[in-house]
């Protein structure tokens, strides 16, 4: 994967968060890519309203999910902190609607889980300090216990249900319930949550290839219906000019013979 390094800080760290499934898995260089074969593709028309492109309505790209809009469908800006910016940045109003729960995730759980929380792991016996850690591609939990290793790993895909019960209990329910306990239990569930549930949710590229895939069928259809219609027309009016013509041949103004 090309990351573009002018989108990204220079700590060692954040260009590992940014290679993250979870922060797009998708670089800012990519991104432009799909907008300028965007443009190739479908830009006769917006993405949204369908309206036709002119010198006078002229087209812009949302910067977060990269397909065409007219100016009246792009008109807001947001930050898209998810995907490695903090400007604010043309967007769709679909994508304004969803980069309020992005940016909470970007700017308030998903910190907080790869910094790592250190919680209280339980077991029936005895209870023992932990850092509750996401890993470097964003897939998964790690319970880290002093050793390199890990004691646990946890994918996302696997877990449940994050179960808060008491006044710090927290569990991870998966084919292994782990229980914790935290001061700070609320917003470490809370974060937990928010990462699995954008974890389940389809990458932006694969949305963003399925409506245009869609799009593109959609436009087809309406080719081929168009040049039905056509030469439909096209037939009627060679009909009528036959029998035009036979009409004068014939001389038989103002009576019909079919
Ligand atoms: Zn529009
Ligand atoms: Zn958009």
């Amino acid at each position: 994967m090309i990351l573009c390094p002018c989108l990204f800080g220079s700590s060692k760290e954040d260009r590992l968060l940014s290679t993250s499934l979870l922060r797009g898995g998708v670089s800012h260089a990519e991104r432009r890519g799909q907008w300028l074969s965007e443009q190739d593709e479908l830009a006769s028309n917006c993405h949204a309203c369908g309206v036709e492109f002119t010198l006078l309505e002229g087209r812009h790209h949302c910067r977060r999910c990269g397909n065409t809009f007219c100016q009246r469908c792009s008109s807001r800006r947001a930050q898209l902190l998810l995907y490695g910016g903090s400007d604010l940045e043309r967007v769709c109003d679909e994508c304004f609607r969803l980069t309020g729960v992005e940016n909470e995730l970007a700017s308030r759980h998903l910190p907080l889980l790869e910094r790592g929380a250190t919680v209280a792991l339980r077991t029936l016996m005895s209870k023992e300090m932990v850092l509750l850690k996401l890993n470097a591609a964003g897939d998964a939990l790690q319970i880290l216990a002093g050793a390199p290793h890990p004691r646990h790993v946890v994918p996302l895909a696997k877990i449940s249900a994050v179960e808060v019960n008491g006044a710090t209990g927290f569990a991870l329910r998966g084919p292994e319930t782990l229980r914790f306990d935290s001061d700070n239990r609320d917003a470490i569930a809370s974060a937990v949550r928010a990462t699995i549930s954008h974890a389940q949710t389809p990458s932006l590229a694969l949305t963003v290839d399925r409506q245009r895939k869609n799009k593109k069928v959609e436009q087809q259809r309406a080719d081929a219906i168009r040049e039905h219609q056509e030469a439909t027309r096209a037939r009627r009016n060679a009909n009528a000019d036959f029998r035009n013509s036979l009409k004068q041949k014939y001389a038989l103004r103002g009576h019909t013979t079919t």
